[in-house]
């Protein structure tokens, strides 16, 4: 059964024990960041994820917070004696800026170097993303200030269906992305242009009957999280909760 473990929490403002927002899914056969913040390679460790058995990255968008661990995340994987080709799937900007990160880290000119496949994610509702044995992704765009994706990560083994809203203020196009979701993993920076609060969070998961909502990259006044919480049940019945570094979520 694949499962996701939330690598860091945090808005884009991080905390002295939080950091910023992502995860990673692993599956029988291979595992894939969701965005790349920190030092991706120290929290794999702590999560008990192998480094070979990586497989790739979805870059949501790219803003700072969510792709400046990529660097750090390469360089890892090369010392670590990769040798097998390592994906990227990503909107064509994102694609882009990451390609640009690397080019002055002058990465073409690392010895031996492995393999980096770059994959683009069309912003159209229902994207295909990836099909893994274990997973099969789709992604839907947001609304925020560059062009983001929100993903859908539906098992093989189960059939269960866990949502990822990242970065984003309420849109109709989220509701296909995360219709009937076991688990709905959604962004609750706060009421502001390309985000979301807690209620606003709390009524997408209404709407898409999904089973658990689950709020992550919450600011620190979010810490708490009874503010929140209480926000969000007042406007979605189901269990909710505030993601913690290291949770995991099986699906
Ligand atoms: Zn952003």
């Amino acid at each position: 059964m694949p499962k996701l473990t939330i690598l860091g929490a945090a808005a884009a403002l991080p905390e002295a024990d939080r950091e910023n927002t992502y995860m990673v899914v692993e599956g029988e056969h291979a595992a894939f960041l969701i965005d790349c913040a920190g030092n991706p390679i120290q929290r794999l460790r702590r999560a008990g994820i192998s480094l070979s058995r990586l497989d790739g990255l979805i870059a949501t968008h790219h803003h700072p917070d969510h792709i400046y661990g990529v660097p750090l995340l390469l360089l890892g994987l090369w010392l670590s004696q990769r040798s097998k080709p390592f994906h990227v799937f990503a909107p064509p900007r994102t694609l882009r800026a990451l390609v640009t990160i690397m080019d002055a880290f002058e990465w073409r000119e690392w010895p031996g170097f492995f393999p980096v496949q770059f994959h683009e994610v069309s912003l159209a509702v229902g994207a295909p993303v990836l099909d893994w044995p274990d997973c099969r992704v789709t992604a839907s765009p947001g609304v925020h200030m560059l062009p983001v994706i929100s993903l859908r990560i539906e098992s093989r083994a189960t059939g269960n269906v866990l949502a990822y809203c990242c970065d984003t203020a309420p849109s109709p196009s989220l509701l296909t992305l995360t219709q009937d979701a076991q688990t709905l993993l959604h962004e609750s920076a706060g009421e502001a242009p390309g985000h979301s609060s807690p209620a606003q969070a709390a009524a997408l998961a209404a709407e898409g009957k999904v089973g658990r909502l689950v709020l992550v990259h919450y600011p620190e006044r979010a810490r708490n999280g009874e503010r929140a919480l209480a926000e969000a049940r007042a406007v979605f019945r189901g269990p909710v909760e505030l993601a913690k570094e290291g949770a995991v979520y099986e699906f």
